[in-house]
């Protein structure tokens, strides 16, 4: 449902030359039209990004402030993020809630924060494997979805990515029916709890070890709208094939 959807978030990796490079090879890829495509560089180097990188893919930022800027030393704004021409911000990535600690209401409030100021959310949810184990994926996610659901105005701009913690960086990606079995309980989640409309139009993409070998199985699942690719989004041909998996 909706347009594929595919976002490269390079994490906290690159240099001056290895991400000029990557604008480069991005520069000349061949994307196919159909595919809404979207990198999120780390803040030092959105600018650099959003002043080099063709205007056919959207930059992202990472991660952004609950509110308005000011005094909160080594956050960035919403209203920065918009400053550099950025359309996009990803929040809830897991390395965000485990390791530094994010918690689900706060999270939803820079998501609408975030939507109040007219950026676009990625939000991501997914359960970690003793979760997945115990028989508790669905719990976590709608727990997850939940919060997000309970802050925000509008699912009008917002992409959920299901990352599944025990995929991400891992090469242990998700079978095909693993995701679009926790998809299609996002999507019925929705419809549920938020709207059918919602539910139908939200795009919902997967993350967690993608790459050039396995996206075109993910991408023939029927409510798998595209991916969040991390590592293999540092590499420009092979984030290109991952683009033209779209089916
Ligand atoms: P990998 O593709 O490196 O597993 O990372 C996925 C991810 O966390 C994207 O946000």
């Amino acid at each position: 449902s909706g347009k594929f959807f595919v976002g490269g978030n390079w994490k906290c990796n690159g240099t001056k030359d290895s991400i000029t490079k990557l604008v480069s090879d991005l520069n000349s890829a061949k994307l196919e039209s159909d595919v809404d495509v979207v990198v999120a560089p780390p803040f030092v180097y959105l600018d650099l990004v959003k002043a080099s990188l063709t205007d056919r893919i959207e930059v992202s930022a990472q991660n952004s402030w609950v509110g308005k800027g000011g005094a909160f030393t080594g956050e960035i704004s919403v209203e920065q993020i918009k400053d550099l021409g950025c359309k996009w911000v990803i929040l809830g990535h897991s390395e965000r809630r485990h390791i530094i600690g994010e918690d689900d209401q706060f999270i939803g409030k820079k998501a609408a924060y975030a939507l109040s100021e007219g950026l676009g959310v990625i939000a991501c949810i997914g359960e970690l494997l003793e979760e997945r184990e115990a028989g508790k994926t669905f719990d976590v996610c709608f727990q997850q979805l939940k919060a997000f659901a309970d802050a925000v105005p509008s699912w009008d701009n917002i992409v959920i990515a299901y990352e599944p913690v025990w995929a991400i960086g891992t090469g242990k990606v998700a079978t095909p029916e693993q995701a679009q079995e926790v998809h299609v309980a996002v999507r019925d989640w929705l419809k549920k709890n938020v709207s059918e409309e919602v539910a139908s139009k939200t795009r919902i993409i997967y993350g967690g070890s993608v790459n050039g070998g396995n996206c075109a199985e993910l991408a023939k699942k029927e409510d798998i709208d595209g991916f969040l690719v991390g590592g293999a989004s540092l590499k420009g041909p092979e984030f290109a094939t991952i683009v033209n998996s779209v089916t």
